[in-house]
């Protein structure tokens, strides 16, 4: 007989591998599928947590380690491979990988997050990775000394902006309307950054420059539509920090998606789709963090326990 899971975890962020934990408490048989290589989810891209209880202050990357490290000590086995496929066959839910295996399971826990949202202006595609990045942790090191634009007023711009502000000359922050939805403490420190800029009511309309990024265009986003108002910024770097989008491509036609493309369910992360449980970010809630991915990890899994329990 060929190995059936009691459930498969799909992503290894926060969501995933806490449910990899608490399935293996339950002695469920679980793995956890990831296919970028990357263990830790959007946490990677965050230079410093300060929010997750029992760690006053964590670099991400750290704390994605210790997230894998824990799961790897209960014995939760990590497949590494992108799933292109989720079908039904009777009761058992098939999981197909890129290399052509398809595993058997009965329960699925969707927890594929959510990956970063394009400003989809003029140069952003053409310059990625010329001055272009989605991750100030990652990229900021090669911009010591040099002038940076942040577009985006949630949390990762504000904190992107605090960090780059360490390393780089000068930072631009550019937000598209004029108050930040980020946190307070966040904004307090970014506003007592002497080398930030925070550039309100504007938006990034262009960015320019041949072999990498010379300067963008802005505009302003409440007095006028008036193309002469267009002003050009000299800069080295662009860091786009505007929020996320689902990844969430493969449920379509499996589970309930919202217009923006989330799992629709609720705290106890059922889907409605039989076998079918969602977790993290990829979950249409109110409150992204690490902490209610890590709580819906556990809870995701308490539902996929009642749900065996009648199987
Ligand atoms: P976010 O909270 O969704 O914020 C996105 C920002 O980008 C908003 O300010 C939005 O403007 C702006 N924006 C969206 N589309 C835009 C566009 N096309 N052009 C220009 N600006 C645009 O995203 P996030 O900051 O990446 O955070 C995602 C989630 O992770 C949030 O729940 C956040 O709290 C969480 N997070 C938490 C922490 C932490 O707790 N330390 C750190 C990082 C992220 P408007 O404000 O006008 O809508």
């Amino acid at each position: 007989m060929e190995n059936l899971y009691d459930v498969l975890i799909i992503g290894a962020g926060p969501a995933g591998m806490t449910a990899g934990i608490y399935a293996k408490r339950a002695e469920l048989s679980v793995a956890i599928i990831e296919g970028t290589g990357i263990y830790g989810g959007q946490i990677l891209n965050t230079y410093e947590v300060e929010n997750y209880p029992g760690f006053e202050s964590i670099s991400g990357l750290e704390l994605g380690d210790k997230f894998r490290a824990h799961a790897e000590k209960f014995g939760v086995p990590f497949i590494d491979e992108n799933v292109t496929k989720i079908t039904d066959a009777d009761k058992i839910k098939e999981v197909t990988l890129e290399n052509g295996d398809v595993l058997r399971t009965k329960a699925v826990i969707l927890a594929t997050g959510a990956r970063n949202r394009k400003l989809e202006v003029e140069g952003e595609e053409r310059l990625s990775g010329c001055g272009v990045s989605y991750c100030a942790t990652c990229d900021g090191g090669f911009f010591k000394n040099k002038e940076v634009v942040v577009c985006g007023g949630g949390n990762t711009a504000v904190e992107d902006g605090i960090f780059l502000s360490r390393i780089c000359k000068k930072v631009y922050v550019i937000h598209r309307r004029e108050e930040f939805r980020a946190d307070k403490t966040l904004v307090g420190k970014l506003k007592s950054c002497p080398n930030v800029e925070i550039l309100w009511n504007t938006k990034v309309t262009a960015i320019n420059g041949n072999e990498q990024v010379e300067s963008v265009t802005v505009t302003n986003t409440k007095d006028t539509t008036d193309e002469d108002e267009n002003q050009t910024i000299s800069v080295d770097g662009v860091f786009v920090a505007i929020g996320t989008v689902p990844e969430s491509e493969l449920y379509v036609g499996l589970a309930s998606l919202d217009e923006a493309g989330y799992v629709v369910a609720n705290e106890d992360c059922k889907t409605g789709t039989f076998g079918l449980f969602v977790a993290g970010d990829v979950r249409k809630k109110p409150i992204k963090q690490v902490i209610t991915a890590a709580s819906d990890g556990a809870n995701a899994v308490n539902s996929v326990v009642e749900f065996l329990n009648a199987y």
